[in-house]
């Protein structure tokens, strides 16, 4: 099995070579990632710059991997390592693991994600895994992707292409185990944050987001909820973003009046 191993908080991070070597026994591991820090990033994609690729130190435990680090975004990494860097397409996309959890409305801004999402909008199965921080704390990403590796030992067999898995994992305070596994969807509430005036000099001021944030609310029984309780995450996502119900409604309403006038039709 060919696993390409990407992620959002760049080449160097722990959490990438802890996920890349928990599943090197999978299969040929390839670690294609973004050469800084991309948290944020989304679904972002390089358009008009070039993108340099170059060789990485990347290894866990002693044992170096094929690894590449790019100027990019974590999507212009999983696209380019699909369709140029690696000899043949890869039969499993992983993405991580992140330093923060990627819950609720986070899907939308997390580079993570993306990572994962492109590799499923490319027809391959993918994952993203996500470890749950507080304020200045250390991850023990070695416990972390040990359990990562548990999870997708369970996803594995079921996991089709086009498939995208979003794993979150609870903080694990004083080395806890998780209380267990949820399967839950997505929350969508909104994240309640702040932009902080850093400085300001006529007519031009310099904002920064505050890193405290909360959400609005809880509902029951999501991803946010899981985490909050200390079990593990494991929300199924989807590419396509169609409001079904909302379909319906649109499609009943009376459209005829947008092209009346503008040729073809009766005319003067
Ligand atoms: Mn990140």
């Amino acid at each position: 099995m060919r696993i390409l191993v990407s992620n959002d908080d760049g080449v160097a991070a722990p959490g990438l070579a802890a996920l890349a070597g928990a599943v090197r026994d999978l299969g040929t591991v390839t670690v294609v990632a973004p050469a800084d820090a991309q948290s944020g990033a989304g679904h972002g994609i390089t358009v008009r710059e070039p993108l340099t690729v170059d060789r990485a130190p990347l290894a866990w435990n002693g044992e170096a991997f094929e690894a590449y680090s790019v100027d990019g975004r974590p999507v212009d990494c999983v696209r380019l390592a699909s369709r140029s860097l690696m000899a043949e397409p890869p039969d499993l996309v992983l993405s991580g693991i992140n330093h923060g959890s990627n819950d609720g409305i986070c899907v939308f801004y997390s580079g993570t994600v993306a990572a994962a999402a492109e590799a499923a909008l490319l027809g391959l199965p993918a994952v993203a895994f996500s470890a749950s921080v507080g304020p200045g704390e250390c991850l023990d990403y070695a416990a972390l992707a040990a359990i990562c590796r548990r999870v997708l030992d369970v996803l594995l067999p079921g996991l089709r292409g086009g498939d995208l898995v979003s794993v979150n994992l609870p903080r694990l305070e004083g080395g806890a185990a998780p209380a267990g596994v949820h399967v839950v969807r997505q929350a969508t509430v909104e994240l309640i944050d702040s932009y902080e005036l850093v400085a300001e000099a006529g007519a031009e001021r310099v904002y920064r987001l505050s890193q405290d944030f909360h959400w609005e609310r809880h509902e029951q029984e999501t991803d946010t909820t899981s985490l909050r309780d200390g079990y593990i995450s494991v929300t199924p996502l989807q590419i396509d973003l169609t409001d079904y119900r909302r379909l319906n409604d649109l499609a009943q309403e009376d459209w005829s009046g947008v092209t009346e006038g503008s040729g073809g039709g009766d005319g003067i």
